[in-house]
């Protein structure tokens, strides 16, 4: 079984052929979809998701970066109801972007703060969104692991979170896999010059990865400049396969064993 962790399904990419994409999808061998609704614009379009496909859709509703600077006054309460959905399985994506100018270090740690008490409340981990600036002191990853310090959130399961798209250095990869998040790996770990993110990964092994598209964005290296959809979850798990030298069963059973580890039930 394959996992597709991260999609944005909902994405107006997705409006002339939706049904197609997800059954081309599932047809291609990816059994759960996690779909990202993470503005509250997106949120009930992710639950309406998921009510046409029970057992094989759930949904992470939360606020990203991107909107920091946009959120209603009644955010967390308007969250909070999401979350309490049988189809929410995490919080997210969350976390910080100074790629963007999208708000203060202060504003988009603020947003994500405020939200991060309901993975305790409900039980659920969440899914991180880190995204580095253009100069090195603009390091998201160090500025959202050092604030992860203070969340005490402690799920009964191995993974409280993950590190969606991760694109960070072997040392962050380290202190988030110390605190208990998963790295997930996208098309991104097949682009030619990315081979420190492929040493990474293998020094992370398969116990600590999940497998994510991120669609419609970052198709892998075959489909560059093209739309991104689940149905390239297999050729990611192939090429993730060979770099760390394993079997492709061994591969999907090790991230779909992650996966649950990180979600609970999908
Ligand atoms: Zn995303």
């Amino acid at each position: 079984m394959l996992i597709d962790t991260h999609t944005h399904l909902n994405d107006k990419a997705f409006d002339a052929d939706r049904k197609d994409v997800i059954a081309r999808s599932f047809a291609a061998g990816v059994e759960r979809i996690v779909e990202i609704a993470c503005a509250p614009g997106e949120w009930r379009q992710g639950e309406d998701l998921c009510a046409a496909y029970p057992g094989q859709i759930t949904c992470a509703f939360g606020a990203h970066p991107e909107y920091t600077k946009t959120m209603p006054a009644d955010l967390l309460a308007q969250l909070d109801a999401y979350m309490a959905k049988p189809c929410a399985v995490a919080l997210g994506e969350v976390g910080l972007d100074y790629w963007w100018d999208i708000g203060t270090r202060e504003e988009q740690l603020a947003l994500m703060n405020a939200q991060l008490p309901l993975c305790a409340k409900f039980n659920k981990p969440a899914v991180f969104h880190a995204r580095n600036g253009k100069t090195a002191a603009q390091n998201a990853y160090a500025d959202l692991l050092e604030a992860l310090k203070k969340w005490d959130h402690r799920p009964a399961r191995r993974f409280r979170g993950v590190l969606h798209c991760f694109s960070g250095s072997w040392e962050d990869a380290k202190i988030g896999l110390d605190m208990g998040l998963a790295l997930g790996v996208n098309g991104t770990f097949t682009y030619k010059k990315n081979d420190a993110l492929r040493e990474t990964v293998k020094k992370a092994g398969m116990g600590n990865i999940v497998l994510e598209t991120d669609c419609p964005y970052l198709p892998p290296q075959s489909s560059r400049g093209q739309r991104n959809d689940p149905a390239h979850i297999p050729e990611i798990a192939v090429m993730v396969a060979g770099h760390l030298g394993l079997s492709n069963g061994a591969l999907a059973a090790a991230t779909t064993a992650n996966a649950f580890d990180l979600f609970g039930q999908l």
